[in-house]
């Protein structure tokens, strides 16, 4: 597929996004960076739905690095809280306090088997929506998104992908996402969804 363009910024410091971003975007053969590699600085995300927040830090990401910017913004889902933690996931537990032993992800997670401590129904699911921008103000962003059906358990298991993973069970496989390796969380995640249905819409405009 012939981009418009050979460098991408992925508007995210999220290590674990990145890396599974750029697995799937490999076969581009385009230059895909991290907008920690330009400093820019942190964006607000002040909006309740995943679209506008994605839209501002893709807008912020290539107006901060005058490149073509890619954000995803995702969460996790549960039905038994109406779709909670939802878009504040990452911050689900709170600012991460300065003396904590803990990651964030790992006081999100804590927080996610308390709050369902007494409750039997697990359905959840996690929710990605990317945004691409050409320019800051690109009038067309291209948008896509994707949803992963799952189980939240009641113990962690697995050791790979970050945030909710060995918390979140795929009902296909009965595995954790933290025991799936990259490739085949890739094929079957919300992101990796939203990623190929980017890819055809980039082909579209790209003909
Ligand atoms: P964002 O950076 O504001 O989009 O927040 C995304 C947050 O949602 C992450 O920090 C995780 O807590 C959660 N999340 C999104 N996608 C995944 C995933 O693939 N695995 C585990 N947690 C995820």
């Amino acid at each position: 597929m012939a981009l418009p363009f050979n460098k991408l910024v992925i508007a995210s410091g999220n290590k674990g996004k990145i890396r599974e971003i750029a697995h799937v975007l490999a076969p581009l053969n385009i230059d895909i960076v991290s907008q920690s590699e330009f400093n820019v600085p942190e964006c607000p995300e002040p909006y309740g739905t995943f679209i506008e927040n994605a839209l501002a830090k893709a807008r912020h990401a290539s107006q901060h690095t005058g490149l073509p910017a890619l954000a995803d913004d995702s969460g996790l889902c549960v039905d038994a809280l109406q779709g909670a933690p939802g878009v504040i996931s990452a911050r689900y537990a709170g600012p991460q306090p300065a003396n904590s032993l803990l990651t964030q992800d790992e006081r999100n997670n804590d927080k996610l088997l308390t709050v369902l401590s007494r409750i039997s129904e697990r359905q959840a699911y996690f929710y990605s929506v990317l945004v691409l921008v050409r320019s800051p103000q690109d009038p067309q962003p291209i948008i896509a998104d994707g949803l992963w059906r799952g189980e939240i358990l009641r113990e962690f298991r697995g050791t790979e992908g970050f945030g909710y993973d060995p918390l979140f069970m795929d009902l296909e496989t009965r595995k954790t996402v933290a025991e799936l390796p990259l490739e085949v969380k890739s094929r079957m995640s919300h992101r990796g969804q939203a990623l190929v249905k980017l890819l055809q819409a980039l082909e579209r405009v790209s003909v």
